[in-house]
């Protein structure tokens, strides 16, 4: 039995794990502050003459990193970013002064090109090829780690169309390996560690707990009236073998979606092969649903997992890696920009509910 969800939510709600990434839940259409970003027509061709990313153009690209299962045949291919970010080919010195502190911009940027056809979305690869570029993803991860030990961080992610910041309508993957480590990691790691040495387990496993509750019933203390009827199973929006897709209660994207293992396991290095396969399906299907709903998603995902760094080496027990999913469907107003403060317009109970509902193939 579950709690009709209320009509109308206002209310700013604590990210548990990064309390300054809080959002404001408002769901009245007179409040809402935003623009809505125009979906844009995907491209669905197989295959364009001029596009770089393509069968038979692998001259165009920067060299070759490396292709699965080989460069002749290729599905899957590495290359170098055109453009990069970050790069090891200058060395600058030093330059800081006074406040004006810099870290040269050392690292690696590299393009992943996540299959030879041109337009597929991620929900229409097939389960075995999406099991692949999640190990090309470790794989690349664990060499690049490896390589230098001034890179802190690798970062993977993937932007898919123009709103998400993609610049080449193939789909496409990026690494960035980096000599700092993201703020957003770093709040995780060390909020993740100072709950464990506190409560001695793991937020996100409890956060996957309380999700997996079905329901709990807050009473008033002096009275024993109901107050509140939580149905916190509400937040599920997929579970397969040992992964859960869910739904964060202070999502600060109105579509937000969060993939985690069920068991605890901090570093995506050690996934298993067993565990690839769950992750495909559990992306494929979680990606399908988004799609249904949205009709033609423009998204980011990206990776937390937890860094290979001296300074965390103690957080392999409270750290555990997640993949983010965050669809692009609103343009960030003045005021979440000024305040920092995400505004989401759509329930995040409402939203799984929506998604949960889409009947995958
Ligand atoms: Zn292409
Ligand atoms: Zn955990
Ligand atoms: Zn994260």
């Amino acid at each position: 039995m579950t709690t009709p969800i209320e009509k109308v939510v206002r209310e700013i709600r604590i990210n548990p794990i990064v309390p300054s990434e809080s959002v404001l839940v408002a769901t009245a259409r007179s409040m809402r502050p935003k623009k809505a970003e125009e979906p844009a027509p995907r491209d669905t061709r197989a295959h364009v003459e001029t596009c770089p990313f393509c069968t038979g153009n692998e001259h165009m690209t920067p060299p070759v990193i490396a292709a699965y299962p080989a460069e002749k045949n290729w599905e899957i291919r590495i290359v170098e970013n055109l453009y990069p970010v970050l790069g090891d080919d200058r060395s600058n010195p030093n330059l800081s002064f006074g406040l004006q502190q810099t870290i040269d911009g050392y690292g690696r940027h590299e393009v992943m090109i996540d299959h030879n056809r041109h337009g597929i979305a991620i929900h229409e690869m097939s389960e075995p090829h999406l099991a692949l570029l999640f190990s090309v993803y470790r794989d690349r991860m664990e060499q690049l780690y490896r390589s230098n030990s001034r890179l802190r961080y690798v970062l993977v992610f993937k932007n898919f169309g123009p709103a998400a910041g993609a610049s080449i309508a193939h789909t496409h993957s990026q690494v960035i390996a980096m000599p700092v480590i993201p703020d957003n990691v770093q709040a995780e790691v060390t909020n993740s560690r100072a709950f464990y040495r506190k409560n001695h387990h793991c937020i996100f496993c409890s956060l996957i707990d309380e999700a997996l509750t079905f329901e709990a019933t807050i009473y008033d203390r002096e009275s024993g009236e109901i107050r509140r009827k939580i149905s916190v199973g509400q937040y599920v929006i997929e579970r397969v073998g040992k992964f859960i897709a869910i739904k964060p209660f202070a999502s600060r994207y109105e579509w937000e979606v969060h993939i985690l293992p069920l068991e605890h396991q901090s570093d995506f290095l050690r996934i298993s092969k067993q565990d690839l396969a769950d992750l495909a399906r559990v992306m494929r299907r979680t990606m399908a649903r988004l799609d249904a709903v949205l009709g033609g998603t423009q998204y980011n995902y990206f990776l937390h997992s937890l860094p290979h760094d001296a300074d965390f080496e103690d957080c392999a027990a409270s750290y555990h890696w997640h993949i983010e999913i965050t669809p692009r469907t609103s343009i960030p107003s003045g005021f979440e920009l000024g305040s920092g403060l995400f505004v989401n317009t759509v329930a995040p109970e409402a939203a799984a509910e929506k998604l949960r509902a889409v009947q995958i193939p």
